[in-house]
Parts: C-alpha cells; sequence; structure tokens
C-alpha cells in the first residue's frame, strides 16, 4: 500500500484556489464585492475577448494602506473577520481572505492602489503565485483600487480547456451576475465593457450611483421592463431559530421581501425580461427553493411564461449561514420550510390585489 505523505504546500494552494475561483463568476464576484466592501460608488467592469484574456475591476473605494501590501494576497488574510463568532454580524461580503490569493495561484494577477492621501500617486504591486509579495512601484492612479487579472487558470490547463470552449456561455452568467450587483447596489455606479476581437470599447451597461432599485433595473434591462413589473413588499413574522450555545433559540422576527415582479396579468409578463435575481440581506445567490415557490405562485396565474423576479429577502442576521461552499454561492436558511411557506402565503396575498384580466376559471 502506499505510504500516507502530506501534500506539498505549492500542490495544497493550488487545489484549495481552484474550488475558491471555480470560473469566470467566481472572479467577477470576489473582485466586485471586494470594491463594494471597500465603500465604492464607481465600479468598472471591463473584459477582454469576454473574459479570456483579462479582466479588471477597477473601484474608487478605500484603496489599501501601505502596511497590508505584504498579506493582501496571502491565504486567509483578511481585514474583514477575526472570529468565527463575527460571521453572524457580518456586514462585509468578504470573510475568508481567499479570493484575491487563489487568483494569485490561479492567473497573472496585479494590483493597483491608492488611499485617497496618496492620489494621484498610486502602487502597482505584483505577486508570487504563492501570494507574496513580489514587487512595488509607484505609478499614477486615482483613489481607489484595480484588480487585473489575465489568462485566467493558466496554471489548470484543464480548467482553462474548459473555460476556452465555454466562454461565450461562462460569459453569459457573468453578465447575469453582474445585472444582479448593478440593480442591488442602490449606492454605486456600475459600468461594464467588452472589447472582443477587434471590434471598439462596446459598454455592456452602466448604472448610476443613488438611483432606486427600479431605476437601475431599467437601466439594465431597459425601460420597456418597468410596466410589466409591480412593487413587492411582503412582510411577515416567523419564529426563527438561532443556534446558539448552549441552546438554540426560538423568537419572532420580522421578515421583509423587496423588490420587483412580472404583473400576473396575462400577456402583459412577456415585455418584462427573462432573469430571476434572489439576495439575502442584498447579498446576491441562489436560492433554488425560493425561486420554485416564486414560480410555482406566478404559474398559478400566468402559465405561459416564466416572471422576472428580483427579490431581496431582508432576515436576522442569525437565520442563515454564508459559509457553506467555497465559491458562498449557496446560502442555507435555517427555518427555510416556514419561510417558504411565509412567501407563498404573502406573495399570492399580492398577486390577488391585482387587476385579474384572466377569468379564474382559465386559471390552471
Ligand atoms: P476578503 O474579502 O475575504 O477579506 P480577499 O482575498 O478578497 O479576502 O481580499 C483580501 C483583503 O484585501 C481584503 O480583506 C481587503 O483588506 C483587501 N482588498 C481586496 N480588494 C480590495 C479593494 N478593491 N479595495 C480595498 N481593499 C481591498
Ligand atoms: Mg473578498
Amino acid at each position: 500500500m502506499a505510504t500516507i505523505k502530506a501534500l506539498e504546500g505549492h500542490t495544497v494552494n493550488q487545489i484549495q484556489s481552484g474550488q475558491v475561483i471555480v470560473d469566470l463568476c467566481s472572479v467577477v464576484k470576489e473582485l466586485v464585492e471586494n470594491s463594494l466592501d471597500a465603500g465604492a460608488t464607481s465600479i468598472e467592469v471591463r473584459f477582454k475577448n469576454n473574459g479570456l484574456d483579462f479582466i479588471e475591476v477597477q473601484d474608487n473605494g478605500s484603496g489599501i494602506v501601505g502596511d497590508n501590501y505584504e498579506t493582501i494576497a496571502l491565504k486567509h488574510y483578511t481585514s474583514k473577520l477575526s472570529s468565527y463568532d463575527d460571521l453572524s454580524s457580518l456586514q462585509t461580503f468578504g470573510f475568508r481572505g481567499e479570493a484575491l490569493s487563489s487568483l494569485c495561484a490561479l492567473s497573472k494577477f496585479h494590483v493597483t492602489t491608492a488611499r485617497a492621501d496618496e492620489a494621484p500617486k498610486g502602487t502597482r504591486l505584483d505577486f508570487e503565485l504563492s501570494g507574496k509579495l513580489k514587487t512595488t512601484q509607484v505609478v499614477a492612479s486615482q483613489k481607489g483600487t484595480t484588480v487585473a487579472v489575465e489568462d485566467l487558470f493558466m496554471s489548470l490547463p484543464v480548467r482553462r480547456r474548459e473555460l476556452e470552449k465555454n466562454i461565450k456561455r461562462e460569459y453569459g452568467k457573468v453578465l447575469a451576475i453582474l445585472q444582479a450587483y448593478a440593480c442591488i447596489s442602490t449606492q454605486a455606479r456600475i459600468s461594464v465593457s467588452n472589447v472582443v476581437a477587434k471590434a471598439k470599447k462596446a459598454v455592456v451597461f452602466a448604472t448610476k450611483p443613488n438611483q432606486t432599485t427600479r431605476e437601475n433595473i431599467a437601466t439594465v434591462f431597459g425601460t420597456k421592463a418597468l410596466p410589466a413589473l409591480i412593487a413587492m413588499n411582503l412582510s411577515f413574522e416567523l419564529q426563527l431559530t438561532t443556534p446558539r450555545r448552549p441552546a438554540s433559540i426560538s423568537e419572532n422576527k420580522q421578515v421583509r421581501v423587496l423588490g420587483h415582479v412580472s404583473r400576473p396579468i396575462f400577456g402583459e409578463g412577456r415585455q418584462a425580461p427573462d432573469r430571476q435575481m434572489f439576495f439575502v440581506n442584498s447579498r446576491p445567490c441562489g436560492l433554488p427553493q425560493v425561486a420554485k415557490i416564486f414560480n410555482e405562485v406566478y404559474k398559478s396565474y400566468t402559465v405561459s411564461q416564466s416572471p422576472f423576479i428580483f427579490a431581496n429577502i431582508l432576515l436576522d442576521s442569525n437565520a442563515y449561514d454564508v459559509n457553506v461552499s467555497p465559491d458562498k454561492r449557496t446560502i442555507l436558511l435555517h427555518d427555510q420550510t416556514s419561510l417558504l411557506e411565509s412567501i407563498r402565503v404573502s406573495l399570492t396575498a399580492l398577486f390577488e390585489k391585482q387587476d385579474q384580466t384572466v377569468p379564474r376559471s382559465q386559471k390552471s
């Protein structure tokens, strides 16, 4: 039998990095979240060749202090979380300090950053694959941080080939994620551009700062979408179990679901874009069970199409866990069954209040 040995550091680093940065979406998600965490009011996301050659995220946020240059790309170094208990009161998207280190291990990667008191001078930081700071160089820079990622997955040949093969589909998924951040981020302007082959710079969309989510939806999806959408403001109380040591406690907590959803009128929803976005306390995430309820309720009114959904579930920070998957896209809701039931009841009540043009007898 083969002897058991510890993997060498470089191998462990590659394996772990590939779990945090699983695809093009993870890159963009992690970088945009870092910019939002840095308090940016302007975020520019630039792609070359759909992201295959180059991805860059530039923000006007806080910038990085010189003392942190050495550690930002080291695994598990974060300025955001200091103990496991802090996780339940987390106000930031990031908390594990794995994104920059993973990008370092998987691509040609560099950072340019300037604090308010340093601009228009900034510092370009280059790293070794391990995340160790290699060189610093003074460059011209506005306040904020720019992270550039070239040749993603160059160190994982199988993943790189997959990316090349599926780049159009991957880029489509990236746009969907960026649309979600752009619509929910009312405090920030988010602009997206993509240069493909020899084409001119192509702006995909650009929101403005200090707009409502409805205005952001109009900017991203077009103003034609608006008449087909109704505002949603569901509110209910839920017995939530808070897992606390030594014993869990059950308390009644207010839950709200804010957003916009297709009007449940036959035919009308057609003008709505075919997009469904879910958030928990404004954090974009995949919530397949919640999506299922929305679609079921909607389809009991309008069978022929699927609704546009933009739903932000506001709930107690103890009632869910974001630390489920390395890419943080899955969120575990502790009392999911009762939450889903309450959403079903209150969404049905919202739809019942709308004018129906289809007689009840024709509804399935
Ligand atoms: P995390 O976000 O979990 O802390 P990251 O690897 O994404 O881990 O980032 C490491 C650290 O680098 C952050 O904690 C933050 O201090 C700094 N940082 C990363 N991106 C930015 C940015 N755009 N602006 C300012 N600081 C940043
Ligand atoms: Mg981060």
